[in-house]
């Protein structure tokens, strides 16, 4: 796997496609419902499940309880690294 470039400038090896990271933060519901935790990679911050009130796609796609964004919630269900550093870099390098 090639190193990523960030809009930071920094370069980022993520050990897998970061895209997957896009993927699972749509259309995710059930996995959501599954996952004991979930992270936010736009302001990482970590909750269950049971604090998201709203509901995008059709009730597919979580918003995110903390910053209010949507496509950006991942549940510990996804099978990605379910770590704050991982789900940042992913963050920085998919959204702003
Ligand atoms: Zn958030």
């Amino acid at each position: 796997m090639k190193n990523i470039r960030l809009k930071n400038g920094d370069s980022w090896d993520p050990g897998s496609d970061p895209y997957k990271v896009q993927d699972a933060t749509k259309n995710h519901r059930q996995e959501i419902e599954a996952s004991e935790n979930c992270c936010c990679i736009s302001c990482l911050e970590f909750f269950p499940p049971s604090e998201i009130r709203k509901w995008w796609d059709d009730g597919r796609s979580a918003c995110c309880p903390k910053c209010g964004l949507t496509h950006v919630v991942v549940g510990s269900e996804s099978g990605l690294p379910f770590n704050k550093y991982y789900l940042g870099m992913a963050g920085g390098h998919l959204i702003n």
